[in-house]
Parts: structure tokens; sequence; C-alpha cells
């Protein structure tokens, strides 16, 4: 695979060849065992990461899924803000000046959807790799990735699951990549719960309508517990306060979203014993803290997940064969 540029590239087979490399990735790591099985694997291999907007898990894991793996990296610090964007430089020549630098592979976010595409229209030329790190409200294929395998190795398979998503469907760049991986598995069952105005887009549901994927778009707070009950994952996301351009319906939208679509103890006693409650973070107030030491709270542990799933993507595309 040249680029991860959106996660409809990646088939079951494609995933569980990842996940068996990540499982064997985590195994080491948990075992305290010999990390000399990969820490060579990619020596001579030079990453760079271009982040045009703000990232803590994404842009820190990959780094240290580079350097674990003996890659280099070199990073912009918040390009958005501090790289030559701010005088008026494109994107296009931004790609064309780093890709002439020589690096193996281009770690991007962006603020616009299709970003990654483009990028790695340029990338092509230099035999570059492109990974999309998040492309507005796009995509953010190495995430659903990580989501995938943590549902996987936490409830031990994926296919035959009931996923709810919950928050900010209409923004959130994480359920869209999400919806595309588990149309791939048989047997899903996937429900998207939000408030009318953030529902998700249509170019998802009409996805899963093609792949015969059934699902339920529910808005009414009333139904969650009766939702809760019946789901397997509950992956829920924050209020995209970054994408709402004005002011007042954000900060009214936040407030509903806050009092209505929040998971915290009450909601979790609907939630099955063998279930788990899932978000990429950041959180902001939609799972409150109290939730945090339920076993179901798999964040922190997803979260982890994504170093080894990133570990396992690097190798897959650059390891030594
Ligand atoms: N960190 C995730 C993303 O970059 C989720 C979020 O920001 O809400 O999309």
């Amino acid at each position: 695979m040249r680029h991860v540029i959106e996660s409809q590239q990646y088939d079951v087979a494609a995933l569980e060849k990842l996940f068996n490399n990540t499982d064997r990735i985590l195994e080491i790591f948990q075992a305290g065992g010999n990390r000399q099985t990969f820490c060579s694997s990619c020596v001579g291999k030079h990453m760079i990461l271009l982040f045009y907007e703000p990232s803590t898990r994404t842009r820190v894991s990959f780094q240290m899924a580079a350097h674990h793996l003996g890659m280099t990296t070199a990073s912009t610090e918040n390009a958005g803000e501090f790289s030559s964007a701010v005088k008026g430089e494109t994107l296009s020549d931004t790609m064309h000046v780093i890709c002439s630098y020589h690096p193996d592979v281009v770690v991007l976010r962006d603020k616009k959807d299709g970003s990654a595409h483009k990028a790695a229209e340029i990338a092509d030329k230099y035999g570059v790799s492109i990974i999309n790190a998040g492309d507005g409200k796009g995509q953010h294929p190495t995430q659903a990735l990580l989501d995938v395998y943590t549902i996987r190795r936490e409830l031990g398979k994926i296919e035959g699951k009931t996923v709810l998503m919950g928050g900010d469907l209409a923004n959130g760049r994480t359920v869209r990549s999400l919806s595309y991986l588990l149309s791939k598995y048989p047997r899903m069952q996937l429900v998207f719960f939000s408030p009318p105005e953030l529902q998700m887009g249509e170019d998802i549901l009409e996805h899963l309508r093609e792949h015969r994927v059934p699902f339920l778009v529910e808005t009414r707070s009333s139904v969650l517990p009766a939702l809760l009950s019946q789901s397997d994952v509950v992956y829920w996301t924050r209020f995209q306060k970054e994408r709402h351009t004005t002011a007042e319906t954000a900060d009214k939208l936040a407030a509903t979203f806050a009092e209505n679509y929040s998971i915290g103890p009450a909601e979790m006693k609907f939630m099955r014993k063998l279930s788990i409650l899932m978000h990429p973070l950041p959180r902001v107030k939609e799972i409150s803290l109290e939730v945090d030491n339920d076993l179901r709270a798999a964040y922190f542990r997803q979260a982890q997940y994504g170093l080894y799933v990133r570990m396992a993507i690097l190798q897959d595309m650059f390891g030594k064969k």
C-alpha cells in the first residue's frame, strides 16, 4: 500500500493481517519482551509530520511508532500557525518542497476534506507515501483502524456486533471512517444517535444501503437507554466546535448536546455487562469523569492500541520484508 488515504481501501484480509501484526507488537510490549524484533525494522526510513490542525494522540503516537521502529521524524509544530501557510503558501507548493527532501512518508492533517488525496497526487511524483491523519470533516482512516482493532481486542471479534455511534456525527471524521470499515464485516448493525442538526451524512448512509448494512438513525434523547442496552459497542464523540462557523449556533448546539447527549454513571447502568465504551478523544464533557473507573470504559486502552496499530501500519508499508 503506497498511501493510506481513506478507510475503504482496506479489505477484511488486509485488516486481519494488520491486526495480527498489531497483536504481536502489543504482546511484546506487554510482556516487557524483546523489542529487538521490531526496533530496527524501518531503519533508514524518514517521516515528516505536517499538521495544520491540533493533535495530541495522532501526532505523538505516529512519532513514537516511527521511533520504536527505527525511523527518523521531522515535524512542523502547529503548521496552521507557524508554517509558511500563514504567509499564504498553498498545500501543493508545500508538498512539492517537502517531498523533495527525500522523506519516505508524510503524515498529513489538514482542515480541508480531500487534502490527503491532493497531497498524494503530488507525493506520487516523488515516490513518497501519504498517510491521512485527518482531513477536515472527511476521514481519519488510521483512527478507524485502531477503533476496529479495539473492538476485536476487547470483544474478541467484530462481525455480528451492534455499534452505537453518538455525538456530532455530521462533523466528526472518525465516525465516517469507522462506518466505512465496519461495513466490510458481516452481520453488523450500526446505530447513529445525534441531535437532529448533527446527523450522519447522507453519503455514509447511502454507502451502508449499497452494502446492505442495516442501520438506524435516531435523534430522540428519550430512547438513549434502550439503544445503550442493545449495543455491544458504544462509540461516543465530542461536539466539533471548530467546524461550526457561527459562534451563536455553536454555543446553542453545544449546550443542548451537553445536556441530552452525554454519558455518565446513569447511562452506564443501561449498557450491557460485556460491552465497551469508546471515544476517539479528546473528550470534552460528553463522557463524565466518573465513568473512567468502569472497566467498560475502553477509551484510554483504545488510545494506547493506537500506537501499536500505527506501528503495524508503518511496518506494513516500510518494514523489511
Ligand atoms: N481526535 C479525533 C480527530 O482528530 C477526534 C476529535 O477531534 O474529536 O478527528
